[in-house]
């Protein structure tokens, strides 16, 4: 298997405020095209650090791939750095010159003099175009290694790498396929003394457990030479663990738990209200953020409520008469002890569920465990 590594260029990318998304999405073009990347680093905006940091990963491996630090302003360093690790000069490029020109005055503007750096690339790159900006991006083969540094923007490295950098790297004669088991109301070592039989002796496909907000997910990776095969051994895996766990999978398919009631409410003709306290619109927001947000979700209310059942059932059922749906959930929030009520053809049930983590946290899981009783009741 081919192997591949990914420098997320930008200081911002070392705060708290800006996540590497990138390296998520270009990772995932590799694996489909057989390529694993094996490691992946992310790089402030420093001339020697940025140079260290790719001539190590271009000693580990034949395919490295940079994103950001290709605008036009002093500390965006990409293209210098990659001139040192490749000890060739920058060297201004007219016809990227007189595009960038060209962008700036079909919209009116006279291009600043800063974005000339732009056309400054280092001798030898080819040139990869950008349609949705103005910082090209390039190739440069390094003796039987090769660079390709992308643009930051994700709306203009995306289209920049589909287009222009996929169909060069062709395949490897090896695919990696993912699949994702979304699990819900069940704890770590529950679950792990479920499955583990299954996968303990198996590295292909391999398997994670990762815990998000939400919920669990198992995540099976098979390498195969071909995706069909990928796909049974896959099968081979999903079936008998989701088969185990029955139904505390929710998703064989990597969906969300509102994308999956969606489906199945709008499959019964049925639509979905809320009443939610403590922790804000959570189940509103996640519902209506879908597409089909507004055929399956009638409507939902917010507002302080004391926690308590007797409360939970009377706000499931007041968020059912007020936007008159068949189904209605509520939640509320006393430190780590939830109430639920859930409204239906059954009457009004309600419970509670302690859950873990910090108020924002216990929050989101309050919201996913109304919804998924929801499912286990009237649904599933
Ligand atoms: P530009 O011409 O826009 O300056 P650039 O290649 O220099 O392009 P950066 O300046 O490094 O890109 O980043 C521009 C924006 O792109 C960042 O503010 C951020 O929103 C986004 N971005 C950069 N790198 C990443 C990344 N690894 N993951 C997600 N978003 C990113």
């Amino acid at each position: 298997m081919r192997r591949a590594e990914i420098v997320a260029v930008g200081s911002e990318l070392l705060t708290p405020f800006r996540t590497d998304t990138n390296s998520l999405w270009l990772t995932e073009q590799l694996n489909e095209l057989g390529l694993e990347v094996q490691a992946k680093s992310v790089a402030g905006d420093q001339l020697d650090l940025l140079a260290g940091v790719l001539q190590s990963a271009l000693e580990r491996c034949e395919l490295v791939m940079t994103t950001g630090g290709l605008g036009p302003t002093l500390d965006d360093l990409t293209r210098d750095a990659v001139a040192t690790v490749a000890g060739v000069e920058l060297e201004l490029w007219p016809d990227v010159l007189e595009n960038l020109r060209a962008r700036f005055a079909a919209r009116g503007y006279e291009m600043p003099t800063n974005n000339e750096r732009q056309a400054w690339l280092p001798r030898g790159a080819s040139i990869l175009p950008n349609p949705s900006g103005t910082a090209p991006g390039f190739i440069l083969e390094l003796g039987g290694k090769r660079l390709v540094v992308l643009p930051g923007p994700p709306r203009e490295l995306k289209p920049m790498f589909s287009e222009h950098v996929r169909p060069l790297l062709g395949s490897s004669g090896e695919v990696l396929v993912r699949r994702v088991l979304k699990v819900n109301g069940l704890g770590e070592s529950a679950l792990d003394e479920r499955i583990a039989p299954f996968y303990r002796h198996l590295d292909n496909p391999s398997t994670t457990i990762l815990f998000t907000e939400y919920d669990i997910e198992i995540h099976l990776t098979a390498r195969a030479s071909s995706r069909e095969q990928a796909e049974t051994l896959l099968a081979g895996l999903a079936e008998p663990m989701a088969e185990k766990l029955g139904k505390r999978v929710y998703s064989s398919l990597g969906e969300s738990l509102p994308q999956v009631l969606a489906r199945q409410l709008k499959a019964r003709g049925v639509r979905l209200a809320s009443f939610e306290s403590t922790g804000g619109a959570r189940i509103a927001d996640r519902m209506m953020a879908l597409e089909e947000g507004p055929l399956v979700y009638a409507g939902g209310l917010v507002a302080p409520c004391p926690a308590s059942l007797e409360q939970a059932a009377t706000m499931a059922d007041e968020a059912r008469s007020r936007f008159g749906s068949e189904l209605a959930v509520s939640t509320s929030v006393n430190g780590q002890e939830v109430f639920l009520g859930l409204a239906g053809p059954n009457g009004v049930e309600t419970r509670t569920v302690s859950l873990l983590g910090n108020r924002e946290l216990v929050a989101a899981r309050a919201s996913q465990s109304a919804l998924d009783w929801l499912r286990l009741v009237y649904l599933a």
